[in-house]
């Protein structure tokens, strides 16, 4: 295997812990992958995160074929989905964050609410029709979810983050969830006042060249 792989490999789990130790995500939800030759590496099915060792991610090719000693997380096809469907993916942190999965079980979108929204590619971050976990169905919803944007919520479920890199993918989620907790907690105390269209569009315009380090 070559050396680079093995590292990705040590990255994916590094992640995958740190998703649980930042507390945007619990036990063995959630799943962590990133792109890799033709296909992507990706966390196994079921294992916690802190049992899981290099030789446990699963090399998965785009045509769903899976290598490896695990079964590959069962939400694969969304992962395979997304690295088909845009070329700029990276990596891609699947997480059942507290505050995104509330509002994902009521069905509501973080709308333009905060302009750090547009974080996530757009005046918006959608949340996906429910559908269950590891099917085809759930991942077709959550592409189109994801059209022009870096994340979305899952309805009754969770969030993905899409980024370059794993960094990225994981900041993004981190910054999914505090929104989702900023808006959740707005809506207790009122009404919250939304951004308008123009101005969410000068944010973006700015976001173009604000790239963190
Ligand atoms: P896996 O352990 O199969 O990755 O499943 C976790 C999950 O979050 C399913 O949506
Ligand atoms: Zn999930």
């Amino acid at each position: 295997m070559p050396r680079d792989s093995q590292a990705l490999r040590r990255d994916l789990i590094v992640t995958a812990r740190s998703m649980n130790g930042l507390g945007i995500n619990q036990g063995t939800s959630g799943n962590v992958s990133a792109r890799a030759g033709k296909g992507f590496l990706i966390t196994p099915s079921a294992l916690p995160y802190d049992k899981t060792t290099p030789d446990d991610i699963v090399a998965v090719a785009l045509d769903g074929t899976a290598k490896g000693r695990r079964r590959p997380s069962s939400e694969w096809r969304i992962h395979r989905d997304i690295y088909a469907a845009r070329p700029e993916a990276g990596a891609i942190v699947h997480t059942h964050a507290t505050f995104a999965t509330t509002l994902a079980c009521l069905g509501k979108p973080i709308p333009r609410f905060h302009y750090m929204v547009a974080m996530a590619g757009g005046d918006d971050i959608r949340c996906a029709p429910y559908a269950t976990f590891g099917t085809q169905e759930l991942s077709n919803h959550a592409l189109a979810a994801l059209e022009g944007r870096k994340a979305c919520l899952l309805a009754n479920h969770g969030m993905i983050a899409v980024g370059a890199d794993l960094e990225s993918a994981l900041a993004l989620a981190v910054e999914v969830e505090s929104l989702a907790r900023q808006y959740w907690q707005a809506l207790q105390a009122g009404k919250p006042k939304l951004l308008t269209r123009k101005q969410m569009a000068v944010v973006l315009e700015k976001f173009a060249d604000y790239q963190p380090d």
